[in-house]
Order: C-alpha cells, then sequence, then structure tokens
C-alpha cells in the first residue's frame, strides 16, 4: 500500500489527515514544519505529499522547490481559499494538485489516488525511457534498477550513497564542489554542516575503493572531490 507524508502544522488537521488516510489504508508519515517535512521526504521517499503551504522553518513552496531537485514525488498542496498566487507558485514549483482548505475529505481521498495512479503510469513510462547505465571500470551503476555493481557483484548502497556516486560519476575526471553535492544530493543547502558529503564520500570509499582495491574518488584540495578510475597497484 502506498505510503503517504503529511506535512501540516496544524496538529489537529495532521491528525484528522492520518486517521482518515490509515482508515483507508495507507501508510502514514507526519512532520509538522517545513524543515523536517522536506527531510522525511528526501529520506523516507514516501509514495504522495500532502504539503500544506503556510508551515514553519520552511514553506511549502520551498519545500515543494527544494524536493523537486531531488524527486518527482507526487505532492498535492493545501492551501488558503483565496490564496490563488500560491497556487499558482505552488504548481510552478512542480506541486501536481491543490486542494483548498476547509477541504472534503472525500474530494482529497479522490486527488490522492488520482496523483498515485498517474505517477505510477510516469515511473513505467520512465523506466524504460531514462533507465542508463554509468560504467567506469569495473564499476557499473544502473540508474533504473538502483543498482550498483563492481567486479560483478552488487554492492548495497543507502540512496544517499547512491546519488553521490552517481552525482561524480555523472562528472567523471571534473571536480565536484561540496556545495554542487549538497544541492543535487540533498537537494539543498544544508544549513550549517556541508561535513555531511565528507562522511557519505567517507562510506562510499570503504564501500567501494578499500573493498575492491581501486582507488575512485579523489580529494581535490580546498574544492572538492573527483571521480575517475584507477587499479590500485599492489
Ligand atoms: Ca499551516
Amino acid at each position: 500500500m502506498a505510503r503517504i507524508l503529511i506535512v501540516e502544522d496544524e496538529k489537529k488537521i495532521a491528525r484528522f489527515l492520518e486517521l482518515e488516510l490509515k482508515h483507508e489504508g495507507y501508510e502514514v508519515l507526519t512532520a509538522f514544519d517545513g524543515r523536517s517535512g522536506l527531510d522525511t521526504a528526501l529520506n523516507e521517499d514516501p509514495d504522495l505529499l500532502i504539503l500544506d503551504l503556510m508551515l514553519p522553518e520552511l514553506s511549502g513552496i520551498e519545500v515543494c522547490r527544494r524536493l523537486r531537485h531531488a524527486s518527482d514525488v507526487p505532492i498535492i498542496m493545501l492551501t488558503a481559499k483565496d490564496d490563488v498566487s500560491d497556487k499558482v507558485m505552488g504548481l510552478d514549483m512542480g506541486a501536481d494538485d491543490y486542494v483548498t482548505k476547509p477541504f472534503a475529505i472525500e474530494e482529497l481521498l479522490a486527488r490522492i489516488r488520482v496523483a498515485l495512479k498517474k505517477n505510477r503510469a510516469r515511473d513505467t513510462a520512465s523506466n524504460w525511457k531514462e533507465e542508463q547505465c554509468l560504467r567506469a571500470g569495473c564499476i557499473t551503476v544502473d540508474t533504473g534498477s538502483w543498482q550498483v555493481h563492481v567486479r560483478g557483484e552488487a554492492v548495497a548502497l543507502t540512496r544517499k550513497e547512491f546519488d553521490t556516486l552517481r552525482y561524480l560519476m555523472e562528472h567523471k575526471g571534473k571536480a565536484v564542489t561540496r556545495d554542487q553535492l549538497m544541492n543535487e544530493v540533498w537537494g539543498y543547502d544544508y544549513i550549517g554542516d556541508s561535513n555531511i558529503v565528507d562522511v557519505y564520500i567517507r562510506y562510499l570509499r570503504h564501500k567501494i575503493d578499500d573493498q575492491y582495491h581501486i582507488k575512485t574518488i579523489h580529494t581535490i584540495r580546498s574544492v572538492g572531490y573527483l571521480f575517475d578510475y584507477e587499479e590500485d597497484e599492489e
């Protein structure tokens, strides 16, 4: 059953939606401000978002904008009654649909069903069209099936590790800055700490370079990282 993330700071509404959606058989995640909503969306990979626009920390519009760098999860906005400009902006930022508050639950449920169905159709289509393999030496990254193989062996990577590796390989031979990786992999400027990039680079080096005695991720001092494939000399 589909997993739905509710991002809504009005706890009463969030709770009401949660109960209704669970009653319909959906799995439900909730977040009560924009920033944790964005984090949850990026890390938990839900099938659909119900996104209030007026949120603390990060507005719904901003969540939408940043999320679209990383994901094409369907987004249904909850908007105030007469806020036409918000609706337009939200749709421009990549939201799929909106429901005006106060809404009838049946209407929202119908829109959820439509959005999920559309997305399944889109997924199937894009699997055929956009599937591609990145190769370097003995490494293969299949962006269609999300699998990484080194010397024919499957390597288990988390979503963020996978995205980091994919981005580096797409820019093979070119230096990539930490900020670029933050933007591309996390979908926004992570406030405070771009050291998180270094942490993921360390994980990747451990899982790939160290395990298979190759050198792929090179540090470019005071810039960032560069992917290039070298066999380790014995
Ligand atoms: Ca609100």
